[in-house]
């Protein structure tokens, strides 16, 4: 699971390690920072997003309320953020990347470093240093690495290693770890990466049973069982000239009330104009999807045209429960396509 920068910031901070004064706001939650200026940060599980306006620094109260909105509207790579963290601004001296991650080729946690940290580096072809976390020098290589001096980083490292552990983290990432002009090293960016097998120890942390739902920024929604049917319609999608909305493969055997609540999660995807539902059905059965349809149209608010392609076992019964609702169903994925593509 990955968490939201302000959740793996807290878990920084319960490390010891440095992190900007902040406080994270929901929708329609009214605040005034005392002190400008300020830095909001989209909270969507995504990197990238400096680049993408999800970082913005507001100068002052008369543009903050505005620059919020503007904020929380704003998606990023298909997420809208449910929250956005508000800042206290740091004076950056220079922007270094540092993380720790597993490498499971070589069984083992690593350092990786790089005295060029912050946006640009995923542009950048220089490669990051490896320092295995057992190499009893590691301070040292590290220190050089970031042209830095041992003493600063050391107790930085110590720290990191200890979240790193105690939190049972895959990747726990610090890009840009900042050197302030006040001479200190300051988290200004956190992506934590926590083990799933590790859920039972983590009682606290917000798991959410994985959907499998991947937004990918385009209008047509995708609901198809299998990952080759998914990947087979979002190509029909592509070829029509077309975008899909997101991945979905919802798997063998969805019931009536899952299929339900992945309509309703494709329906708040932003800019969403249709979806094509794309079933082949063996363990599936086609009359509890065509139960989760009909619920979805009388439950789900903003429900988009839906372009219904069924095929497989109980075919026949979502015929007639669909027919007797009024809702029709397409006999070609090719004809939801075209009919997807008239409604965007
Ligand atoms: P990302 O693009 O999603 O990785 O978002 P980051 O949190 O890394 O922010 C992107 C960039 O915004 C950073 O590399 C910094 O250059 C800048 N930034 C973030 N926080 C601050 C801050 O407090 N002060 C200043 N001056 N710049 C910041
Ligand atoms: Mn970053």
């Amino acid at each position: 699971m990955q968490l939201l920068e302000y959740h793996a910031k807290d878990l920084l901070k319960n490390s010891s390690i440095t992190v900007p004064n902040g406080i994270v706001l929901h929708p329609n939650q009214t605040y005034q920072p005392e002190v400008f200026p300020v830095i909001l940060k989209s909270q969507v599980p995504i990197g990238g997003r400096g680049k993408l306006g999800g970082v913005k620094l507001v100068a002052n109260r008369f543009e903050f309320t505005q620059t919020l909105a503007q904020v929380f509207k704003l998606p990023i790579k298909g997420y809208l953020p449910e929250s956005v963290l508000v800042e206290s601004v740091i004076d950056i001296e220079h922007e270094y990347y540092l993380a720790l991650r597993i490498d499971r080729d070589e069984r083992r946690v690593d350092y990786l470093a790089s005295k060029n940290g912050g946006i640009q580096i995923e542009t950048n072809n220089e490669p990051v240093k490896q320092i295995p976390l057992h190499d009893p020098m590691r301070f040292a290589l590290v220190a050089n690495e970031l042209q830095v001096h041992t003493d600063l980083v050391t107790p930085l490292m110590t720290s990191l290693e200890e979240a790193f552990i105690s939190n049972d983290c895959l990747l726990l990432e610090i890009n840009p770890l900042v050197l302030t002009k006040q001479g200190r090293l300051v988290a200004a960016d956190a992506k934590l990466l926590i083990d799933d097998n590790a859920q039972f120890r983590h009682d606290n942390l917000p798991w959410k049973e994985s959907s499998g739902l991947k937004p990918l920024g385009g209008t047509i929604g995708v609901i198809a069982n299998g990952a080759g049917m998914a990947m087979s319609t979002m190509d029909t999608i592509y070829a029509a000239g077309g975008k899909p909305a997101n991945f979905l493969d919802i798997g063998g055997g969805t019931g009536e009330q899952v299929f339900l609540k992945y309509l309703e999660s494709i329906t708040d995807l932003p800019n969403v104009t249709s979806i094509i539902i794309n079933i082949f059905a063996g363990i599936t059965r086609c009359d509890e999807i065509a139960k989760g349809i009909i619920a979805a149209k009388q439950r789900v608010n903003n429900l988009p045209p839906l372009y219904i392609r069924l095929e497989g076992t109980n075919r026949a019964e979502a015929a007639a429960l669909l027919s007797a609702a009024g809702i029709p169903m397409e006999h070609s994925l090719r004809s939801c396509v075209e009919k997807a593509m008239r409604s965007i």
